[in-house]
């Protein structure tokens, strides 16, 4: 991917994470601003153009000051895990035995059915 460069990036910024959409961008900059982490989006294109899709137009969420990427990279963390896009394993219920298999397994350890 090509990116400007634009004058109103600073050298201290860093690209810090490819949201899906700017609703996305906005909510991350929202997290990260309840940590003092400052932050904004670079690459968002004016919604509404025409309709016109462009898969080029992923908003970049930029942090102000790239000292604060650990910060920044914890909230990202727990921003994405609240969020529920990271997957959440736990132990299922063999739908054939009845027994309880661990998260890690695709097939039931007792009778060998798949995991629904
Ligand atoms: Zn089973």
């Amino acid at each position: 991917m090509i990116v400007a460069k634009s004058k109103c990036v600073k050298s201290s910024m860093l690209k810090f994470y490819e949201a899906r959409d700017s609703l996305e961008a906005r909510q991350l900059i929202d997290a990260l601003a309840a940590h003092r982490v400052e932050a904004t989006v670079l690459g968002e294109y004016l919604s509404g153009a025409a309709g016109e899709l462009s898969a080029l137009s992923f908003p970049w969420v930029w942090l102000i000051n790239n000292a604060d990427l650990p910060v920044a990279q914890s909230v990202l963390d727990g921003f994405l895990a609240s969020r529920g896009s990271l997957p959440t394993k736990g132990p299922w219920v063999c739908p054939s035995c009845e027994a309880q298999v661990d998260a890690g397994f695709d097939i039931c350890w007792q009778c060998g059915a798949a995991r629904k």
